[in-house]
């Protein structure tokens, strides 16, 4: 797929002496690089943007700085230190992933691609970037900023999806060196994100603009830049009970967003928490982002002044304020939770 003119290497040579000098050396998934770390960071770096991973990283760090100490973690731990950070389903996948690691690998990080590529939550782009970046061995990736890259420098525009990332895929086996895969991988992932931005690529310092079929040229970002995206709008409707030392939450289990957090009681589903004997009443009106999706949520706050028992088949627990963080809930419930 690849112009027969290009050179291969000169790509990555280019993408590895300019990672050297200018990549972003000192993010904290870059030092102490191990399976585990990559492994973490990456699944993170999945759909969001390195700047809201980078704090995120550093608390799942703290608390579980080791394969071993996963472990230990319930699936509902692992998702509260992913609160905040959305698309939960990647921690859900984590949870699963060390459950195999466990009891199908010996507590023993897989060491080859197809290994990695069969755990919950890690595709072929992932299993290559661990393995290039933790095993220093040499695997292509494909992550979006990759694509951007490899797409502008060989002038792809094929509008099928499935037959675009073939054709990607192709070019990424060709251009991944044998050596050097480790700064590399690292480089290209930068490039794609500080200098070949989706909008008004850096063409003028970017590396590869001697090389590139499409330097100086690309125009599409600034036409895409005008189209307004409309969300869909869902509105939702909470009750939280709570008293001076607990809130009553119950894990979601819904297979849509949110899904294994937990929330307040949603309407229709009142779970026979009854207004009459709350001591106080208030509600709150809140518009939250996700991706996809725009929601405009009303919480109606019941204090109570003791807890007491809910009649439901639903799972629930009043929890005490001070552990809210040991469970994964969203992040505008637990700012409404933190400020009662
Ligand atoms: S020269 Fe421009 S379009 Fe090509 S890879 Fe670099 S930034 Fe992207």
């Amino acid at each position: 797929m690849i112009s027969p003119q290009k050179d291969n290497l000169i790509l990555s040579s280019f993408v590895i002496d300019w990672y050297k000098s200018q990549g972003r050396v000192s993010l904290p998934w870059r030092h102490n690089i191990s399976p585990y770390n990559v492994w973490i960071s990456e699944i993170m770096l999945q759909q969001t943007q390195v700047k809201t991973v980078i704090p995120y990283y550093l608390r799942f760090l703290k608390e579980r700085p080791s394969l071993e100490s996963l472990f230990e973690a319930t699936e509902d731990e692992v998702i509260a230190l992913w609160s905040g950070l959305g698309f939960y389903r990647r921690a859900r996948n984590i949870f699963k992933a060390k459950e195999i690691i466990k009891t199908e690998f010996n507590k023993q990080f897989p060491k080859n691609f197809d290994d990695l590529k069969a755990l919950p939550g890690i595709g072929a782009s992932t299993a290559g970037a661990i393995m290039s970046i933790a095993y220093q061995k040499s695997y292509p990736i494909l992550d979006a900023n990759v694509k951007r890259v490899l797409s502008r420098y060989s002038n792809i525009n094929e509008q099928s999806p499935s037959k675009r990332d073939k054709q990607l895929w192709e070019v990424s086996r060709e251009v991944t060196p044998m050596r050097g895969i480790f700064e590399y991988t690292q480089g290209i992932m930068d490039l794609g994100s500080i200098i070949c931005k989706p909008k008004e690529p850096d063409c003028v310092v970017c590396p590869l603009n001697k090389i590139c079929d499409s330097a100086f040229q690309v125009k599409d970002g600034l036409k895409a830049s005008k189209i307004l995206k409309v969300k869909p709008i869902r509105d939702i409707q909470f009750t939280l009970a709570y008293t001076n030392s607990h809130v009553l939450l119950f894990k979601r289990e819904e297979k849509t967003f949110w899904d294994s957090l937990w929330l307040p009681s949603e309407y229709p589903r009142m779970h026979k928490i009854t207004k009459s004997k709350s001591s106080s009443q208030q509600t709150i009106r809140q518009k939250h982002q996700l991706t996809h999706l725009e929601l405009n949520l009303s919480i109606n706050l019941l204090r109570y002044n003791k807890v007491f028992k809910v009649k439901t088949n639903a799972e629930h627990r009043w929890i005490n304020k001070s552990d809210i963080d040991r469970f994964g809930m969203p992040a505008p419930v637990k700012k409404i939770i933190l400020s009662l």
